[in-house]
């Protein structure tokens, strides 16, 4: 057993009553939270480790409801791309890389969000057919990290037809792309076994793992695949995690393909529940939304990506007030260049009012504050987490409130919402460990990480020059 007592800090708690704490304790036990009160810890506990909190704001750790391991290294690539071109020049920096190269993605995005007060996540990986090494080495990469993570499995068993462009290509290049061995689906009898002994072999490891069946994009997959991560999920009880409805193209090819829409038609299938995240939820209408509020399935939405590669903007304030319950991402880097879900909060926050006359529809800095804790810990299915009560994980961040944009300290929420960078985040706990402290990260080593990453980098470029190649062609045709 090991106790670490935080005193003298101002305590958000995020708990049923919001209680804020001046200069209180948090006592954690093991990975737990057993104790949180307004004054100093007087009970019988001796404490290993006593970290002094003056100056600090104690908030529960931020959970990041979507990102991609595997895009990590493509920050700052691909303005103003086509959604196509975007999607094939992901494939290039993403695709054929070792089972080290996978741990080196995973490693970079840990730095990212850890470093950012972020603690928990939904990994959904990879972008190609995968195999059980492939599993196995972002799985054990994301243990190494000591974050909270759900792995989705990310797979596709039709055609992944979005990210063909609807412009006409040159015959030469359109054949080019048809033969990329790593898009071509996997068949459901594949993804069973490959499913159903990664669940069994992961689900549940070190109380920190879980892994999920996880639809590309369920119009990207057959009836038969989305029937079968319904029955593991049910089996094994983990969450289904998909990207939905991303952009308006998608929304088409559904309707196209199903002749309603694409909730409506995981509901004709009997499969939509609040065991779903759907990240994106960009292009629903209105009897879409209710049917996510009516079955409990989470959205999630990921404004700062949308934004910057300009799929649209989601109707959160509609959602909200639809009842729908509403987790955040960043996306992958890919799509949005860090990892700092404060931004993603703040964006989600301000990205609608100026098309909103009416005040009192407007998305507060609570609303967002709870969509990337509460809302996450219903994607992730870890009721208890994102808030600080005896009981709950003890998953934390501490903040300086040293830094400018907390001096002074006005309103926590606000300020977290409003003006945190996630710069100012100083300690985080993770399932009672120390992951971060004093703004480096304990359980990796990050200057080494960089260096091989870039020596990654160099020797993907080599590797995948032909889908480059691809990608610069199609960025060509579909500017
Ligand atoms: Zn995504």
């Amino acid at each position: 057993m090991t106790t670490t007592l935080i005193r003298d800090a101002t305590i958000l708690t995020l708990d049923a009553a919001e209680r804020i704490f001046a200069r209180g304790h948090v006592l954690v036990r093991d990975g737990t939270i057993v104790a949180v009160g307004d004054d100093d810890y007087a009970g019988p506990e001796v404490p290993d480790r006593t970290l002094d909190g003056a100056s600090r704001l104690v908030a529960p750790g931020l959970i990041n409801a979507h990102t991609h391991s595997q895009s990590s290294t493509m920050a700052g690539f691909g303005d103003r791309l086509s959604h196509p071109a975007f999607m094939w020049l992901t494939q290039a920096h993403t695709s054929r890389r070792t089972p080290d190269e996978i741990r080196l993605a995973v490693l970079l995005t840990a730095w990212g969000l850890m470093t950012s007060g972020t603690t928990a996540a939904i990994d959904h990986f990879p972008g190609q057919r995968f195999t059980a090494a492939d599993m196995d080495a972002v799985l054990a990469a994301w243990e190494e990290t000591g974050l909270r993570v759900a792995l989705g499995m990310r797979f596709f068993d039709g055609a992944f037809s979005d990210i063909f462009p609807d412009a006409p290509l040159p015959d030469a290049l359109r054949d080019r792309m048809a033969q990329v061995e790593i898009l071509k689906p996997q068949g459901v009898d594949e993804l069973r076994d490959l499913m159903t002994d990664t669940i069994a072999r992961w689900h549940g490891r070190a109380g920190r793992l879980s892994v999920f069946p996880a639809p590309s994009n369920p119009d990207r997959c057959t009836d038969a695949a989305l029937l079968l991560c319904a029955e593991l999920a049910e089996r094994h009880d983990t969450g289904i995690h998909t990207h939905l409805l991303e952009t308006r193209r998608q929304a088409a090819l559904a309707l196209e393909k199903y002749g309603e829409t694409a909730v409506r038609h995981l509901e004709t299938l009997g499969v939509l529940s609040a065991r779903w995240s759907c990240a994106h939820s960009i292009w629903l209408d209105d009897a879409d939304i209710d049917l996510l509020a009516a079955r409990g399935a989470v959205a999630v939405l990921n404004p700062e990506s949308n934004a910057r590669i300009g799929t649209g903007l989601a109707r959160a304030p509609e959602m909200l007030r639809r009842g729908v319950t509403l987790a955040l991402g960043t996306d992958g880097a890919s799509a949005n260049d860090n990892m700092v879900l404060h931004e993603a909060m703040r964006a989600v926050a301000t990205s609608h009012r100026a098309g909103e006359q009416d005040r009192s529809r407007w998305i507060t800095a609570r609303d967002a504050l709870r969509m990337a804790t509460a809302g996450g810990a219903a994607a992730l299915r870890r009721p208890g987490l994102g808030t600080i009560a005896p009981g709950a994980p003890a998953d934390l961040a501490l903040y300086r409130l040293d830094a400018p944009w907390w001096v002074p300290l006005n309103d926590p929420v606000a300020q977290l919402v409003f003006a945190e960078t996630g710069g100012a985040v100083d300690t985080v706990m993770i399932d009672g460990k120390i992951v971060v402290e004093n703004r480096k990260v304990t359980t990796f080593d990050t200057q080494a990480l960089a260096e091989e990453v870039r020596a990654m980098t160099r020797s993907l470029r080599k590797r995948n020059a032909d889908l480059f190649d691809v990608a610069t062609e199609i960025a060509g045709v579909v500017p």
